[in-house]
C-alpha cells in the first residue's frame, strides 16, 4: 500500500463547504465509522457533486486516485490524512485487496472515510469490488454517482452522448480485460447493437476495435473521436473514422475515450469549449 501523493498538495483553504447550502440540501453528514464511495468527475474540479465536496470537509481519510484534482484535496480538513490508492505509470499499483482491507480497517476504527474516485466510481472503477468489501464487513456505506468520462467527456467535446438525429442508444465497453487484454466480446453483437459505441481504456487495442467493427458491418466511414484529458487542463479531440481509428489513437494521449456513431458529426456545431478558447464573438 503506497502512501504518497500523486503531487504536491496546494495550499488548503481554511473554508469548509458553506454550511447553509448543505442544509438547504438537505446533505448528510459523513458519519463516523461510515465509508462513503464518491466519483469526483472526469476532470474539471467543478464538476463534482454538492455531496462529494461535502465528504471532501468532513473526511478524516481521502483514499483518493490518480485522477483526482488536487483543488479538491485542498478543501479537505488539516488533519486528514491522504491516501494515494490509485495507479501511476511506472508505479506499481496498489493491490485492489489492499485498498478495500484499508477502507474496513479506517471504518472499524471510527473513522470518517471516503473513498475518491475519478468519473463515476461504478464504471469501470471497481467501486463495485470496494461496496462489495464493505458489504461483507458490515461496514456502513454511501455510494455518491459522479460524472463519467463517457458522457462528461463527450460532453466536454461538444458531442451529446445521445441525440434524437443520431442513435437511439449507446453502449459502454471497456477496452481493458481483467487480464490486460481487449475483452473477449461478441463483436458482431456490439457492432449491431448500438449506434453509438463508447470505449473506456482502449487507446491500445483502438485499431482491433476497428478492425472488428467493420468486420461486424460497421461502415469503414463512420465518424469516431478520441477525447483526450477530457474536462482537463489539455484537452484534445481527434476526430477521423474507423478506418482511420488505429492510426490516429497511436497518436493520441494515454488518458483517452474512444467514441464511435453519427452523433460525433454534432461536435462540428457544438464544440462549445473550442469556441470559448478560440475567444468566440459573434460580433
Ligand atoms: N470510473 C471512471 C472510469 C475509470 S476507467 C469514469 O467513470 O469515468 C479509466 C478510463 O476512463 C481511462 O483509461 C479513460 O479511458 C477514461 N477516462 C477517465 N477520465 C478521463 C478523462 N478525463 N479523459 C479521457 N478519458 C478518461
Amino acid at each position: 500500500m503506497q502512501r504518497e501523493h500523486a503531487a504536491p498538495v496546494p495550499k488548503r483553504y481554511s473554508t469548509v463547504m458553506d454550511k447553509s447550502i448543505a442544509a438547504a440540501l438537505d446533505l448528510p453528514p459523513l458519519e463516523k465509522g461510515w465509508v462513503w464511495l464518491v466519483g469526483a468527475g472526469p476532470g474539471d474540479p467543478g464538476l463534482i457533486t454538492a455531496l462529494g465536496l461535502k465528504a471532501i470537509t468532513e473526511a478524516d481519510y481521502i483514499l483518493y486516485d490518480a485522477l483526482v484534482d488536487d483543488r479538491l484535496l485542498a478543501l479537505a480538513k488539516k488533519s486528514v490524512g491522504l491516501i494515494f490508492a490509485g495507479k501511476r505509470a511506472g508505479v506499481k499499483s496498489c493491490k485492489q485487496s489492499d485498498i478495500s482491507s484499508l477502507l474496513v480497517d479506517l471504518a472499524k476504527k471510527a473513522n470518517r472515510v471516503l473513498r475518491l474516485k475519478g468519473g463515476d466510481p461504478f464504471v469501470f472503477g471497481r467501486g463495485g469490488e470496494e461496496a462489495g468489501a464493505l458489504a461483507s464487513a458490515r461496514i456502513p456505506f454511501r455510494i455518491v454517482p459522479g460524472i463519467t468520462a463517457g458522457i462528461g467527456g463527450l460532453a466536454y467535446a461538444g458531442i451529446p452522448v445521445t441525440h434524437r438525429d443520431t442513435n437511439h442508444s449507446v453502449t459502454f465497453i471497456t477496452g481493458h480485460g481483467s487480464d490486460g487484454k481487449l475483452p473477449r466480446l461478441n463483436w458482431q453483437a456490439v457492432g449491431k447493437g448500438s449506434e453509438t459505441l463508447v470505449f473506456y481504456m482502449a487507446r491500445k487495442y483502438a485499431g482491433e476495435i476497428a478492425t472488428a467493427l467493420i468486420a461486424a458491418g460497421r461502415n469503414a466511414n463512420e465518424p469516431a473521436a478520441i477525447i483526450a484529458n477530457a474536462a482537463r487542463q489539455g484537452q484534445s479531440v481527434i476526430v477521423t473514422d474507423l478506418a482511420g481509428l488505429g492510426a490516429a489513437a497511436e497518436k493520441a494521449p494515454a488518458l483517452s475515450i474512444i467514441v464511435v456513431g453519427e452523433n460525433v458529426r454534432l461536435r462540428d456545431d457544438l464544440d462549445w469549449l473550442g469556441r470559448k478558447t478560440r475567444a468566440f464573438n459573434p460580433a
